[in-house]
């Protein structure tokens, strides 16, 4: 996915952690991806960074009869992963190493932009005709910000069963487990999953902050309700966080991370240090050099939109 409508200037983004375990509602900002309603959880003006995830989409549940939900036309990517995970429907994904991966629920498609690469999202045809998800960004560490650009696709990933419920690690580490998908700093993104009236407890990595968004149904979390559409702020330092689906089965997701220590400049697609990187990605992709293209995509990519390259404050 792509963040369509950015500021002219690049936004300073600096973790924030709270030290101990706190409680921080923050509604989600509806917006559009071409045409497709969204709804923005990171970055916010009150919270930019939960460890190094720094970007956070949900979108549906949608249902359609016809052409695409989604179609994001192929854009570039500096510094950060993109996750993309469904609860319903198809998503296809193609970029400019030549890759495709259809993601379907439960399936993990992840891709490490590094130096850089451009990719589409688009509905596949002949699908369910439901669509359903988020996408997230992990800002990429210093000593990794520079690596090849790579995709992969994660069909098996470790399932965590705990009384009430169970998580799937889509990213990081959870309760002992690790996920396969290719990682450059300690997090965790988990899609939790709670059984009508049962109590989950879900281990945690008190050094690491976390957030939860819930996805579908009624849950409360440490004894009060959650909304729909809103990213719930919990500081470092839990060790434990107790779910209780209210009502119907309920989904949330869970990510988190030791505080990430960087300052990151965004701007439109790209996770950058300085306005200097940003001004050269924006410049490359649009003279057509160092992303490559998306072959396989039928139609215009995305032209870059103007950008003021001028001093950030620091927040
Ligand atoms: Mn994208």
């Amino acid at each position: 996915m792509s963040n369509l409508a950015p500021t002219p200037t690049a936004e300073a983004c600096a973790g924030e952690p709270t030290a101990a375990p706190t409680f921080e509602a923050l509604p989600g900002r509806l917006t559009d991806l071409a045409g497709l309603p969204i709804r923005r959880l990171l970055p916010r003006s009150a919270r930019r960074l939960v460890g190094p995830w720094c970007f956070l989409d949900s979108y549906g549940p949608l249902t359609f009869s016809s052409g695409k939900a989604m179609d994001v036309a192929p854009h570039p990517h500096i510094g950060l992963q993109t996750v993309s995970w469904l609860l319903e429907g198809e998503l296809l994904h193609k970029d400019s190493l030549g890759l495709e991966g259809r993601a379907v629920p439960a399936v993990l498609n992840l891709m490490t932009a590094g130096r850089g690469i451009a990719h589409s999202e688009e509905t596949p045809p002949h699908g369910s005709g439901r669509l359903m998800g988020v996408q997230l960004w992990v800002a990429l560490p210093e000593a990794s910000r520079q690596v090849a650009p790579s995709f992969e696709q994660h069909r098996e990933l470790p399932r965590v069963e705990l009384e009430g419920g169970r998580a799937t690690l889509i990213m990081g580490l959870l309760a002992g487990a690790a996920s396969p998908a290719r990682s450059f700093s300690p997090s965790v993104g988990a899609e939790v999953s709670g059984e009508p009236g049962r109590r989950l407890v879900l281990p945690l990595e008190a050094g690491f902050e976390h957030a939860v968004v819930p996805l579908e149904g009624g849950c409360t979390l440490e004894g009060q309700p959650l909304a729909l559409h809103t990213l719930y702020y919990l500081g470092c330092g839990r060790r434990e966080l107790t779910f209780v689906a209210t009502g119907g089965p309920c989904r949330a997701l869970l990510i988190g991370g030791a505080p990430f220590e960087e300052t990151i400049l965004m701007w439109w697609n790209f996770v950058a240090r300085a306005t200097e990187e940003i001004v050269a990605a924006r410049e490359d992709w649009q003279a057509g050099r160092r992303f490559g293209e998306v072959g396989a995509y039928d139609g215009p990519r995305l032209e870059a939109p103007p950008f003021l390259a001028r001093p950030v404050p620091r927040p």
